[in-house]
Parts: C-alpha cells; structure tokens; sequence
C-alpha cells in the first residue's frame, strides 16, 4: 500500500480536533537502523538501533509534529503560523506552511541557527526574524504574540506537535513488535520525550507492547533539567538542544521518573566524538543528535547502566547536513594537488 504519511497512518490514534485538515510531505516510516559494530564497541552486551528522523523531509523528526500542527490550523482556518526555533522547527514549519499555502514567520536566536536550518526556512519561504536574545527570550515573545492576534503557535507548546510526534513510538514498536527495552534521546525543549513516553504508554496499554526505560540526554552547558533549575546562558554545539528553560520540563522529569529511566547530561566532546562514531558506521547525524548515543555510552562506561541483551534504541533526530560547518571547520581543507598521477600516488600512498 502506498505511504500517505503519519496523519494517515495514525490519525485513528491521535487526540485531535476532527477539523484537522492534511498536509503533508510524506514524513514519518523512518528507518530503524541495526548498528552492531557500534554496539560491539561500547561493550556488546545489547542490540542497538538507531531511529534515523534525519530522514524526514526538512531532515529532522520536527516533521511528524509540524504535519499535524499545521493541518489542525488549516483546518480551522488559520491564515499564518509562528514559532520560536533554535533552527528544525523553523524549517519544518516553514515548509509545511509553504505546503498548505499559509504564510510563516518565525524567530530565531541572533547568531546560533546552523547554516543548513536556516537556509531551509528561507528557502521554504517563511519571514525570518533574528531576535537579540536566546531561544527562550524567542519563545516568550512567539507566545505573547499569538495571544494578541490571529497567528497559530506551532511550537511544541501546541499540543498537536506532541501527537503528531507520539507516532515515531508506534513505528518502532510495529517494526520491533514490541517497544525496546531502552529508548535514549536528546532533549532540549523536552517535546520530543514527553511525546515518546506519551506513545509508547498508548501503544502499551492498546497491543501490551510494554514500556522502555527512557534516557534523556541535555547537554551538558544546557542541562536544566539534570541541575534542577534554568539555566540563563546556556551554551553547546549542539544548537538544537540549546535551551535553558524547557517548556516541556516537568513532563519529561515525569517521563524519566515513570519509565524507571533518567534524565543526565554528555558534554560537548561526548557528543561531537558520538556523532563521528556514528557516522564511521555511515550514519552522519546533526550535533544534538548524537546527545542520546553519548549518554547511553557514558551511563555504560560509568558502570550506571550493566547491558543484558537489551534492546536499545537511540532516536537521531537530525540530519548531519543541517549542521555542515562542525565538521568542515574542525577538521583540515582537503589537500589540493596538481592534476598528475605522481601527485595522487604521492597523496594517497604516503604514511
Ligand atoms: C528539536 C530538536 C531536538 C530537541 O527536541 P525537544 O523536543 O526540543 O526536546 C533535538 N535534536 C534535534 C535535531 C532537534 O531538531
């Protein structure tokens, strides 16, 4: 049967308005791919896949939110949508505005949206603000402003992102016939876990697929949730998760406490030496992305966590493409040599 996408696959499943439109750009059926070299080096002991969401169609798992969120404004008949991004949601936004015909704007911190998100908004046509300020400060702003006038907010505080984002825990357990045993994932403004724990307790409690152990990973110099309070500057390059002040917070404290799980955080090195150990097994994931992977392997390393043959599952929400300039600027230009066999055999056979 051909794939219409998440809204018709799992409308029947999602808690929304029976206005809701459906645009959509095909997002969600995402690969879930095995990695065993990777788990064989963190130690064996468990099978890990990754839930590859760089494959939706603005390259991050934003996608399965905004289709839903988008489709309930259309719906009511909405005429433009705004949200605050630290670069994803602007994309996806944008592009599922672009789709339906809505006009988009969105807010972005001065100075810290990763080349590629950007672009994507620009290009899918949205009107882009840059705002003197954090991501919060954005946020705060996008929300004052939908109160006064007639523009729907497709940030995550919009409930239909949470359920269009719960279908990315029905697709692993019907691919798996079951939930994993171990979910880890990054979280930021804490949307994303909050809608996991959400859809894999529905999934449970309609085919008993049973229930993981959710690991959140913050990063380290945006870790609110590890440290117990915001955090006013926070700082990482992993951009996606650079948030102080998560709207979702408490529901992912929640989420970490009722899945027997946790909430920790990975430090900046933790995370871009994940992301090149993923991408050695030909998955090149965005910064943030690789947050999830770099806390399960330091719970593993630190003793914290004893793997049994578990099943583990780290969701990679973006794709490496968003963020090209971390790699390029951390590792040395290509070497140019003249167009000679002697310079190519010089060059590749050296050392
Ligand atoms: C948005 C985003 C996150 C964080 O998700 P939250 O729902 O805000 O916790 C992580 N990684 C990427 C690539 C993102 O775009």
């Amino acid at each position: 049967m051909p794939y219409f996408g998440v809204l018709h696959r799992y409308r029947h499943l999602l808690d929304i308005p029976a206005h809701t439109a459906q645009v959509s750009l095909l997002e969600g059926n995402t690969l879930l791919i095995p990695m065993p070299r990777l788990a064989k080096e963190l130690g064996g002991g468990f099978e890990l896949w990754v839930k590859f969401e760089g494959l939706n169609p603005t390259g991050s798992f934003k996608d399965r939110g905004m289709t839903v969120a988008i489709s309930e404004a259309v719906g009511r008949g909405v005429k433009a949508v705004i949200c605050a991004s630290t670069g994803n949601t602007a994309a996806s936004a944008a592009a599922y505005a672009a789709r339906a015909g809505l006009r988009s704007i969105v807010l972005i911190p001065q100075g810290k949206v990763a080349a590629g998100k950007l672009a994507g908004a620009v290009a899918y046509g949205a009107q882009v603000i840059q705002v003197e300020g954090s991501f919060d400060e954005a946020l705060s702003l996008v929300v004052e402003i939908t109160q006064r006038h007639p523009i729907a907010l497709v940030n995550s505080l919009n409930p239909y992102r949470l359920e269009g984002q719960k279908t990315a825990a029905f697709e692993i357990c019907d691919l798996l016939q079951a939930a994993p045993d171990w979910l880890c994932l990054p979280v930021g403004n804490a949307g994303n876990i909050t809608s996991y724990w959400m859809g894999f307790k529905q999934y449970d409690r309609l085919k008993t697929t049973g229930l993981p152990h959710i690991l959140g990973v913050q990063a380290a110099g945006a870790a609110p949730l590890v440290l117990g309070h915001p955090v006013d500057h926070p700082e990482t390059v992993a951009t996606a998760i650079r948030i102080g002040r998560p709207a979702r917070g408490e529901q992912a404290l929640q989420a970490a406490e009722e899945s027997a799980g946790r909430i920790i955080s990975a430090s900046d090195d933790e995370i871009l030496s994940m992301q090149r150990r993923l991408a050695a097994e030909g998955v090149w994931v965005e910064p943030a992305s690789a947050a999830g992977l770099a806390g399960w392997a330091a719970e593993i390393r630190l003793g914290n966590i004893r793997p049994h043959g578990w099943r583990v599952v780290a969701v990679c929400t973006g794709h490496g493409l968003k963020d090209p300039d971390i790699i390029t600027r951390t590792s040395p230009a290509p070497r140019l040599i003249p167009a000679e066999m002697g310079a190519l055999e010089e060059a590749i056979l050296e050392t």
